[in-house]
This record gives structure tokens, C-alpha cells and sequence, in this order.
């Protein structure tokens, strides 16, 4: 297998533009922006306030249309000038996990249900879903909380249920926008172990939008977005282990 097609088989993107408004007015907030990510890596996106960070993963998880330029995901192109796949709800569902900076559980579903609900409401049998969502929790060292409700879960470990129900659908791409902000050093660090851990083993994609000084050092590699354009650069891939 060749560079190119491993590399396309995680997240790639060529050559992205996206223009808000029209006229005077417009704003241009990605500019030919180049990317990607190969499967079981996990890349680091920094930038200033602006630049066009959630922009670049509004485009990558189908919520904004992109202007021009080339996404694909899992090895399937997704856009090309215009998107190629009419269902984008099952895009986001199926092939895309979210992270956000806060977990966002349900409070009245217990942990497995938590991890389990997107699976069952994509037409999995319950029992499977529900095995899948606990060897998920094994894997994050939280399925001894398996039965437990969100409100009795520390904040670490309620992270770590969020980062299990990214990977339920077995996802080929995950995005998590500040998944660390609000942890201390170590949690945080252990957040990303968690995250480089889980990308080998489900060889999934990952993009890390973060300004945390915290764990910008374990990125081995990072881009760099200033007005709307990336730039490439290798990090110091800090041991987490
Ligand atoms: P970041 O996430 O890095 O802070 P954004 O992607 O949110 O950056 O924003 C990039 C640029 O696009 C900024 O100039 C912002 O004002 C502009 N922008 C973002 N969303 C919209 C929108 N819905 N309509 C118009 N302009 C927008
Ligand atoms: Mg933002």
C-alpha cells in the first residue's frame, strides 16, 4: 500500500475554502487549506482566536458547507465541490465521533446507555450495542461505573464516557474541539493518552482542536491555522505512556 492510499483511508482534505456572507461583507475563513491525518494518528490543530478552527471542523463533520475544495473521510470522498453523500445525518452518525470540551451525557441514562444510545438509534440490536459500549468502557478503565448515572461520575471519568461514545459507531474519524480545557495536568495528559491509545487500537483518525499549553506537547504533529490557512509542523510527540 502506498503513502497516498493509506493517508486517504483517515481524514484528507484539499485545497478547502469557506466564505461566509457575500459581497463587502464577506469573510473569508478558510483559505486553500491543505490537511491530513492518517489512520491511528492523532494531530493537534492550534490557532488563534479566529482563525478558523471550528470552521475547519464545522466543514469535516458536514454541519457547515464547505465553498470549494476536497474532503475525504474513511476513505470515501464526502465532498468534492459539492457534498457526495445525500445523507449527511448518517455521516455525522456512522462515520464521526464527537469530543467536546464538555461531555454533554445524558443524566437520566446510565453510563452503558450513554455509550450505547447512538448505536441502537442507528438500528444495532440493544444487546450488542450494550456489549460494544462496555468492552468500550473496559478499554477507557471506567466499566467498573458501567451502571452508574453521569451525576456520580467524576469529571475525568465522565470525559472518558464521552470519548467512549465517540468511538461506539466505530468511527473512522474522531474531532474533539478542547477536550482537555477544563482538566487539570494530569487528567488532561491522561485524556490523550486515552486518545493515541484508542486511535491505534480502532486505527480511527483524530484532530485535537486545543490551545491547552498542557498537551500541545504530546502532538507529534500539529497544524497551524492563521486567517484561514494551515500551516504543518512537527511537534514533540511527548511520551504518554
Ligand atoms: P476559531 O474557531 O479559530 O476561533 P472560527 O472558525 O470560529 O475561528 O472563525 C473564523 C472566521 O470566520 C472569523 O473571522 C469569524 O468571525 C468568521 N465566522 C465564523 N462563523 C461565522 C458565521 N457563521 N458567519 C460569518 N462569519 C463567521
Ligand atoms: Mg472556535
Amino acid at each position: 500500500m502506498d503513502t497516498r492510499t493509506r493517508t486517504e483511508a483517515g481524514i484528507l482534505i484539499e485545497g478547502l475554502s469557506k466564505r461566509y456572507g457575500t459581497g463587502a461583507s464577506a469573510v473569508d475563513a478558510l483559505k486553500d487549506v491543505n490537511m491530513r491525518v492518517a489512520p491511528g494518528e492523532v494531530v493537534g490543530l492550534i490557532g488563534p482566536s479566529g482563525s478558523g478552527k471550528t470552521t475547519l471542523l464545522k466543514c469535516l463533520g458536514a454541519i457547515t458547507t464547505p465553498t470549494r475544495g476536497r474532503m475525504t473521510l474513511g476513505g470515501e470522498v464526502i465532498f468534492d465541490q459539492g457534498w457526495k453523500i445525500r445523507d449527511l445525518t448518517a455521516l455525522r452518525r456512522d462515520r464521526i465521533g464527537f469530543v467536546f470540551q464538555a461531555p454533554y451525557l445524558i443524566p437520566f441514562l446510565d453510563v452503558t446507555d450513554n455509550v450505547a444510545l447512538l448505536p441502537m438509534l442507528a438500528g444495532q440490536p440493544d444487546a450488542h450495542a450494550r456489549a460494544r459500549a462496555l468492552e468500550l468502557l473496559q478499554a477507557l478503565d471506567v466499566a467498573h461505573r458501567a451502571k452508574a448515572l453521569p451525576s456520580e461520575l467524576s469529571g475525568g471519568e465522565q470525559q472518558r464516557v464521552s470519548i467512549a461514545r465517540a468511538l461506539a459507531n466505530r468511527p473512522p474519524v474522531i474531532l474533539a474541539d478542547e477536550p482537555t480545557a477544563p482538566l487539570d495536568s494530569e487528567r488532561a495528559l491522561a485524556v490523550m493518552r486515552i486518545l493515541n491509545q484508542m486511535a491505534l487500537q480502532y486505527q480511527t483518525a483524530i484532530i485535537v482542536v486545543t490551545h491547552d499549553e498542557k498537551i500541545i506537547p504530546t502532538f507529534k504533529r500539529l497544524y497551524n491555522i492563521r486567517d484561514g490557512q494551515t500551516i504543518e509542523e512537527a511537534g514533540r510527540g511527548l511520551a504518554l505512556a
